[in-house]
């Protein structure tokens, strides 16, 4: 899609604080956090929500969101998260996203430069 702005991270053709990728998913960050560590997990194939995915692909993306919301809330010393997944007028970007958020309720706390060096360093 020509005029998605998930597609366009996807390509690289805007910037994004990029923590995950492998040929079928990507996942980077929000650029407006709700809490440390919301983390957005897309298919890199353009489909426009939940409804719109196979169940192959859907699957690939949950088990890599259920691996990094480990790895997220290890890093981040968090112990509990919260997958969500908004559909029609809830979903403001029309390309399907899983929403990471580690401890949702705390309110961020660190910056977004310091959040993405804890999660992109080995
Ligand atoms: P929705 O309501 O569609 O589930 O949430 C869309 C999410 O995408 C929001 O949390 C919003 O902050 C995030 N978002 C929107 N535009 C961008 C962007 O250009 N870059 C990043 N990293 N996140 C975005
Ligand atoms: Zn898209």
């Amino acid at each position: 899609m020509n005029d998605c702005i998930f597609c366009k991270i996807i390509k690289k053709e805007i910037p994004g604080k990029i923590i995950y990728e492998d040929d079928k998913v990507l996942a980077f960050m929000d650029i407006n956090p709700i809490c440390d560590g919301h983390v957005l997990v897309i298919p890199k194939k353009h489909y426009e929500d939940i409804y719109a995915i196979d169940n192959d692909t859907f699957l690939h993306m949950f088990e890599i969101a259920k691996k990094l919301a480990k790895k997220i809330m290890c890093v981040l010393n968090k112990e509990g998260a919260t997958f969500s997944i908004n559909y029609g007028n809830m979903q403001e970007v029309k390309h399907l996203h899983l929403h990471i958020m580690p401890n949702f309720k705390e309110k961020p706390s660190l910056t977004y430069e310091e959040v993405y060096d804890m999660l992109t360093k080995e």
